[in-house]
């Protein structure tokens, strides 16, 4: 019979890392480990198994089946309060500008403009696309007559977690579905 998994070259074959709680890593970017790093940590004891792919790569010394699933087996806890990057900002505003809504042509907006003493911080800087950074230039919300969707915040790493959980990668392999409920609550 024609498995294709067992053909799979094995640079497709990330393992899912789940924290010792079996939550992932992180969501978004999934916390994916390359199959070399993945076996190193199986050899070091660092991880447990819980799924593998049905590709097995050789060595002299043994066969082994790639993990698509592991867990750490020391939890790592999360720092509470997420760095402050232009990724974490996007992923903080859904991918969205925070003017009219749309996921295209995102730049970064300062709520209160620099030159009005505004900062570069959580608080004052908000997604926007070109067209709303261009329309409001260089003034206040209230100045422009344009309104924020949200007031933004500083996000803790919780609420970070839960936005990226809204952006499923292309690849899904069947072991990681258990451990990645968005579908789930999609149906429900
Ligand atoms: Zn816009």
């Amino acid at each position: 019979m024609y498995h294709p998994e067992r053909i799979r070259h094995p640079d497709n074959c990330p393992s899912l890392v789940l924290n010792a709680d079996y939550t992932p890593l992180s969501y978004y970017p999934l916390s994916l480990w390359p199959w070399q790093t993945a076996i190193k940590a199986v050899f070091l004891d660092r991880v447990d198994i819980i799924s593998s792919y049905d590709r097995e790569v050789h060595s002299p010394s043994f066969n082994m089946k790639i993990p698509s699933v592991i867990a750490l087996k020391q939890y790592v806890r999360p720092s509470e309060y997420p760095a402050f990057t232009r990724f974490n900002l996007f992923l903080r505003d859904r991918f969205a500008c925070q003017y009219c809504g749309t996921s295209s042509d995102l730049t970064f907006d300062h709520v209160v403009p620099r030159r009005a003493g505004g900062r570069t911080t959580w608080e004052n800087v908000a997604t926007a696309c070109a067209p709303c950074n261009l329309r409001k230039g260089g003034r206040t919300p209230r100045e422009a007559g344009m309104k924020l969707h949200v007031q933004p915040i500083r996000p803790t790493t919780w609420q970070l977690q839960d936005h990226g959980r809204a952006f499923p990668p292309n690849y899904l392999h069947d072991s990681w579905r258990d451990w990645l409920y968005w579908d789930v609550e999609l149906l429900a």
